[in-house]
């Protein structure tokens, strides 16, 4: 199969993750940011995380430089556009990027402006090329639970307008579902869809908080409930969808290499999986490029894809028109 040619979908994406490594330069030498290199090369080589990276806060590491610059409204929505468009040019139709508004504040930005922005560049690309999207806003675990309901309540004007879902993200400590039940809670009071980062990092027993204590709808990532029995069986019994993204478990050691990956076989096994990017930057890769891996590691089937990518369809949360439009590119296939 030619990936680059299928239509795809993109669950997991992290705008952060994921700016043009020119653009950084571009930005930074305009507004007198200073960057460890202004070369090209040598700037992917700081934002690409290793293969033999050591963890996930090791990959992590790789987001200072981004968020450099980051901090005006004409570079968000710049960013986002290119995002979109990047994924646009490889076919992907609809895409779910996230942010985490709280990171592009340094600079006097509102979080209201910061997701004003992201949601404009997202428009402009819907314009201007076949590819719909939506933003997900992550509150970061790191920080306090405070800072969670602020995002949850200053996205809130947002919903319907660009924005769906809430997420938690960053560093993945166990237990930490216990710390945010208020700010979910209320976020899904709200109207917000629910995804969490969990079972990333070695604690299966997080998926199944995420689950039943925040209400998740989707997991981020989720590799190891393969080591945590009752969150496996719940979430193959409530179907609930893993987003995974392949080359960044390896970098964040979630798995040594793609072939112990367990996508396989939890798709064999009758769990919902999809394939996503995590960081096209930071991981170096697009779905076309995940999808290949999947692909020539497993020796997956034109019906498994089928399969993957309309668990996409339905667990993204998009609306009703957009799902009947994405169902149909499958006939394509
Ligand atoms: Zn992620």
């Amino acid at each position: 199969m030619n990936f680059s040619n299928m239509p795809k979908i993109e669950l997991h994406c992290h705008l952060d993750g994921s700016v043009r490594p020119k653009t950084i330069i571009d930005i930074a030498k305009r507004e007198g940011i200073s960057l460890p290199t202004f070369d090209q090369e040598e700037i992917k080589e700081e934002l690409i995380a290793p293969m033999d990276c050591e963890s996930l806060d090791e990959y992590l590491k790789r987001f200072s430089i981004p968020n450099l610059v980051m901090q005006s409204k004409e570079n968000l929505k710049r960013i986002s556009f290119e995002l979109f468009e990047d994924a646009a040019k490889e076919n992907v139709k609809y895409m779910e990027v996230r942010f985490a508004p709280l990171l592009h504040t340094q600079m006097g930005l509102s979080v209201e402006e910061i997701i004003q922005s992201v949601i404009e560049g997202m428009k402009e690309t819907e314009e201007q090329f076949d590819i719909k999207g939506n933003i997900i806003l992550s509150c970061m675990r790191t920080m306090s639970v405070e800072s969670a309901f602020e995002v949850v309540e200053k996205g809130k004007i947002f919903l319907g307008e660009g924005v769906v879902a809430i997420d938690l993200c960053a560093s993945e400590e166990e237990g930490f579902c216990g710390k945010f039940i208020e700010p979910i809670a209320l976020a899904r009071e709200y109207g917000y869809r629910v995804t969490i980062h969990a079972g990333e990092t070695g604690i299966g027993k997080n998926v199944l908080e995420a689950v039943e204590w925040l209400g998740a709808e989707r997991i981020g990532h989720g590799v190891f409930i393969k080591d945590c029995v009752e969150a496996y069986n719940m979430v193959k019994e409530k179907q609930v969808v893993l987003e995974m993204c392949p080359t960044s478990n390896v970098q964040t050691k979630a798995v040594n290499h793609f072939s112990e990956h367990p996508i396989y076989d939890f798709h064999r096994d009758g769990i919902k999986v999809t394939v996503n990017t995590d960081n096209r930057t930071v991981s170096d890769t697009s779905m076309a490029k995940e999808c290949d891996l999947v692909s020539n590691e497993f020796a997956m089937s034109d019906e498994d894809y089928k399969i993957i990518y309309m668990n996409s369809v339905e667990a993204s949360f998009a609306d009703e028109k957009t799902k009947e439009n994405l169902r149909k590119y499958l006939l394509d296939i």
